[in-house]
């Protein structure tokens, strides 16, 4: 059993609390760290943000702790956001391989791609204010949750545009890095995003937030992919032709929501969409469900555009 553990600070990721533990304890290696909190190291990819064997973990707290693996998973780890978009025994099985030793790949089982294709979720990312007002506030600064859930890139509490800290989120070896004025500089050279899109990036902050914590269970891609064409009819994008066949302006509909979101937005969330964005969206209105990786920015970005609301899209 562990003499002591970090106390949780709100939205604090996992792992910086066993980044402030392996400070406290004084150990040498980040090894000795995972095997005092799991009873074994492992190199998995993707365990900065979707730690797993959190069964063991909560089981060695002190007899003192209020912690339950629950509460680690909703409200410590990006599992509510990798839940979204999958179908509730999907998302179980997520959970249940967050709550046990790990065998295969967790991003095979959140269906999301070895190699993210934009640069935003490789360094854990903070807000410069939130760094300092937690450092007066509690002693120390911590990483913010939030602000590691890929897609969302300005801090929702103070809307400033997020930094990357030099500290690599999908690194092969183990690591527990506590934020340090060191490892999160504000990068003087960072580029300023004008102020509407700015506006944007925070309205799909809220929206990705929003689709994490919604409480209705997703009814698969295929539903989804039925969605659209509803909409898509609806909206004049899609002709339904005889046999069961459509016609899809692809042009028009990709004219349409490169217009509604801009180009500097798009290729701030996205470089790749913007490169082809007639392709690109196709393929997601489409063929959603023959994918097995699920890029749930991207269908954020078309729900909001088709219906205006995700709330109201999933209801
Ligand atoms: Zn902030």
């Amino acid at each position: 059993m562990l003499s002591f553990f970090p106390t949780l600070y709100p939205d604090e990721l996992l792992y910086s609390a066993l980044a402030r533990y392996h400070i406290r304890s004084g150990n040498k290696t980040f090894k000795q760290t995972d095997l005092e909190l799991f009873g074994y190291s492992s190199q998995q990819l993707c365990k900065v943000t979707l730690t797993n064997n959190l069964n063991y973990l909560v089981k060695n707290l002190s007899l003192f702790s209020q912690l339950t693996v629950s509460d680690l998973l909703q409200n410590h780890t990006l599992y509510p956001f990798y839940a979204s978009f999958l179908i509730p025994q999907q998302a179980w099985q997520l959970q249940d391989s967050m709550r046990k030793k790990l065998g295969g790949s967790i991003l095979e089982v959140a269906k999301v791609a070895n190699h993210p294709t934009d640069n935003s979720t490789k360094f854990l990312k903070f807000c410069p204010v939130c760094l300092e007002q937690d450092t007066q506030k509690y002693g120390e600064p911590y990483w913010h949750r939030i602000h590691q859930i890929p897609g969302i890139l300005v801090c929702p509490t103070h809307r400033v545009v997020l930094h990357d800290s030099s500290v690599a989120v999908d690194s092969k070896g183990i690591h527990y890095y506590a934020a340090s004025p060191e490892n999160c500089l504000t990068n003087q050279n960072q580029v300023k995003y004008a102020d509407n899109t700015v506006e944007k990036l925070l309205i799909l902050a809220h929206d990705i937030w929003n689709t994490s914590t919604i409480n209705i269970p997703f009814k698969g891609l295929t539903w989804l992919r039925n969605q659209y064409q509803f909409y898509l009819i609806n909206q004049k994008f899609m002709t339904l032709l005889p046999g069961g066949n459509f016609r899809f302006n692809e042009k028009s509909f990709s004219n349409s929501i490169c217009d509604f979101y801009g180009q500097e937005f798009l290729e701030i969330i996205n470089p790749n969409l913007i490169k082809n964005p007639d392709k690109y969206f196709s393929g997601y209105l489409l063929a959603c469900d023959l994918n097995p990786v699920i890029d749930r920015i991207t269908h954020i970005l078309i729900i909001k555009f088709l219906v205006n609301s995700v709330e109201r899209f999933f209801t």
